[in-house]
């Protein structure tokens, strides 16, 4: 799989480079720590977060008050690890539904972010764990969503309800919540409205929803191929719906994957998933330290 391959890869040749090195000093750990920025600039990571990773590894990494016979370059290499995986961590986890105890969990994000398709994988998901998942279409703008929502639902087997009359996304949500509610689905999920770009009546539209239907999670829908837009977009959610964790896309694609790691910038939430193709058990769960592992090789 692609997956931030490109920027993993870098990362290493970096440290690689800085390993070769006769004497670890100021100059190699610089250029080091300069190409690592670089790799991460060019993934799409924000300014702001390569400069603060900077700073960061260098106070871990002091080399005048490291004592002799220390392993500088091992310190350097845990202190990136390190770096990486507090960038990709908000440090609190997301809420995480339970087997039985009936639990809302509402989607939001983008128009072509990849939310419904996200969704049907999220409920398909718990479903094989044992859950009783259905799934609820208020996306009322979207010509098509419902019947999409539809397609993948009865593919899986999954409960879902939705209309295509109503045009109010409450009532629908609020309706479908007390459907499953009676069907004692332990996971009902509610896919929402996106729009084109981040828009007031989108963000309007949201707060209702939630303001309607309560969910115990919000979860953001983040196409990771937007490149440097995603810390923004990630932002402009957050401000508006309390997203509690973000689930990134399309990694299978061209994304250089940089926005993950801004989206947990933004939205100071973990992400929890990625999706890594348009199939609906293409689909992982996104654990800190493994991923940045991998990213490392
Ligand atoms: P929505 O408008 O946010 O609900 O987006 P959709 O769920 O309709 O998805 C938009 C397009 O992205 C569809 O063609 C999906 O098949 C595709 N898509 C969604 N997730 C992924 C993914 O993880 N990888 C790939 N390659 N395509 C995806």
């Amino acid at each position: 799989k692609m997956v931030l391959a490109q920027l993993g890869g870098s990362i290493s040749r970096a440290l690689a480079q800085m390993s070769n090195a006769t004497v670890i000093d100021e100059k190699v750990l610089g250029e080091c720590l300069n190409e690592i920025s670089r790799a991460l600039l060019q993934s799409d990571v924000q300014f702001k977060m390569v400069r603060d990773m900077q700073t960061n590894i260098r106070k871990i990494v002091n080399l005048e008050t490291l004592a002799a016979g220390t392993n500088k370059r091992r310190i350097i290499q845990q202190a990136v690890f390190t770096e990486l995986c507090n960038m990709l961590d908000p440090g609190k986890p997301a809420f995480t539904p339970k087997k039985g105890k009936p639990s809302v969990v509402m989607f939001v994000g983008l128009q072509g972010s990849g939310k419904t398709t996200t969704c049907t994988k999220y409920a398909y998901y718990h479903q094989r764990k044992g859950f009783k998942p259905s799934l609820v279409c208020a996306d009322t703008f979207r010509a098509g969503a419902f019947d999409q929502l539809k397609q993948n639902a009865t593919k899986a087997k999954i409960p879902f309800y939705g209309s295509y009359m109503e045009s109010d996304p409450v009532k629908i949500a609020v309706e479908g919540l007390e459907r499953f509610r009676k069907d004692n689905s332990d996971l009902i999920i509610i896919d929402t409205s996106g729009r084109h770009k981040q828009e007031a009546a989108l963000f309007e539209e949201m707060r209702q929803v939630a303001e309607a239907t309560k969910p115990d999670l919000v979860i953001f829908v983040m196409d990771g191929s937007i490149g440097q837009a995603a810390f923004d977009q990630a932002q402009a959610f957050k401000q508006s719906a309390s997203v509690g964790a973000v689930i990134i896309t399309k990694l299978d694609g061209h994304a250089k994957g940089g926005g993950a790691l801004s989206a947990v910038a933004a939205t100071k939430s973990p992400v929890i998933f990625i999706g890594t193709g348009e199939h609906i058990d293409e689909f992982e769960i996104f654990d800190v330290k493994p991923f940045v592992s991998r990213l490392l090789g």
